[in-house]
């Protein structure tokens, strides 16, 4: 995040204040780690909905042991489908093996004005709260449609959340805006980069190091090929396009792993480079990607006077799509309505952008306007001892109950 988050001043936060702590201790009683089943929370969350009267739709993973859970809260007038909310959070969590937690990383614990336990930040107690509103929601009846969207496997990369979105487009969901729960301190963040990450293969051709035109040294040639990288990186630092609201305000291309080559006196065969292009959304990694290769390219005509089947071959590792939202989108002005404070609003009215992935930008891919903003920091996510400040819950509560006075007929 570019600017250290404001905080409100409140004042102290007991657990009393908090409706949604029963849930969130419940939710944080399922060591819903992301290499174990989830269906326990699942299962228990389904019943608690169903038992509301709500309707609620599970997608599976290829082993039937991690679920997706979608959940409708029709609109007054009947309708499910068009427009409407989204509000979304995974319910896995990284494992706590070797951290040295001092309590139960499974039971949800006070100390102090902060709660303690595995998930209290990211990111059960979002969707924990978003739960505890649903009586609330039912009883005051709402303008459109609201749907819970529960994942598996967001922490190993985003994975469980590709099928729910799948099955909500293929059912015919349109929403009109979601909002992700991970954490941002409740400031309403409007993007986040993307990262594609490449492989690039030199293959040279080998000769004894005396003999040096009779070889194609594909350590040199990967070593012109990262140098050209890295120049295409100095262009867009200093030409940009430029997205001052990130902490690193133009797109990256970064080489993290170079291995090549066996002994001096061997010219070498082989040679691997490891990459990334970390774009914001005024640039097209595909573009930075052909330019790269078009490089690649030019380079190959060389090598093959000496050896024909030497070659430079690229291959795409993974993606996490970025994305970018308007800040004067319906769903971002929702936001910042429901996150300011009181007379003094503490959120910053462009948005904030981050630099870590959510499925945010799945949900943005599949057309649904979307915004993150969710308790907690990103700091202590992922910690041994994660914890969340009462007040940031007590926030997250403040964020929902505005959300239904918007959202709500009564
Ligand atoms: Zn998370």
């Amino acid at each position: 995040m570019n600017a250290p988050l404001p905080t409100a001043v409140q004042p102290p936060v007991q657990a009393a204040d908090l409706a949604a702590l029963p849930l969130i201790e419940k939710w944080i009683s399922f060591a819903s780690v992301s290499r174990d089943s989830n269906l326990p929370i699942i299962e228990w969350t389904q019943n608690w909905l169903e038992a509301l009267g709500i309707e609620c739709t599970r997608t599976y993973d290829d082993s039937g042991q991690k679920a997706n859970l979608w959940a409708t809260l029709p609109a007054e007038n009947g309708e499910t489908k068009i427009g409407g909310l989204v509000l979304s959070g995974h319910t896995d969590v990284v494992p706590v093996d070797g951290q040295p937690w001092v309590t139960d990383p499974f039971v949800a614990q006070i100390i102090g004005d902060r709660l303690y336990g595995r998930g209290v930040t990211d990111m059960k107690s979002y969707g924990a709260t978003a739960l505890m509103m649903v009586p609330e929601l039912l009883k005051r009846k709402l303008k459109r449609p609201v749907h819970l969207a529960f994942s598996y496997d967001e922490e190993v990369g985003c994975i469980g959340v590709r099928r729910m979105i799948a099955d909500m487009v293929k059912s015919g969901y349109q929403p009109a805006g979601c909002i992700v729960g991970e954490p941002t301190g409740m400031q309403v963040v409007v993007a986040h980069k993307g990262k594609h990450a490449y492989k690039t293969s030199v293959r040279g051709f080998e000769a004894h190091s005396s003999l040096t035109p009779q070889g194609v040294n594909a350590v040199e040639i990967a070593c012109e090929f990262v140098a050209n990288l890295k120049s295409m990186h100095r262009q867009l630092a200093k030409d940009g396009p430029f997205d001052p609201i990130y902490d690193v305000p133009h797109t990256t291309i970064h080489t993290g792993v170079i291995h090549g080559g066996t002994a001096l006196n061997i010219i070498p065969r082989d040679c691997d480079v490891t990459w990334e292009i970390r774009h914001h959304h005024l640039n097209s990694p595909e573009d930075l990607f052909t330019q790269a290769k078009a490089f690649a390219d030019s380079l190959l005509p060389a090598m093959r006077v000496v050896a024909a089947d030497t070659n430079i071959t690229h291959h795409l590792n993974s993606v996490l799509p970025g994305f970018a939202t308007e800040a004067d989108s319906d769903i971002a002005k929702l936001c910042f309505a429901c996150a300011g404070t009181d007379s003094s609003s503490a959120c910053s009215r462009e948005g904030g952008k981050v630099s870590f992935g959510t499925e945010a930008a799945l949900f943005h891919q599949a057309g649904v306007p979307t915004i993150v903003c969710g308790p907690g920091h990103i700091a202590q996510a992922h910690q041994p001892n994660e914890w969340v400040e009462l007040a940031q819950l007590a926030w997250c509560e403040r964020f929902m109950r505005r959300l239904a006075d918007h959202i709500c007929v009564n």
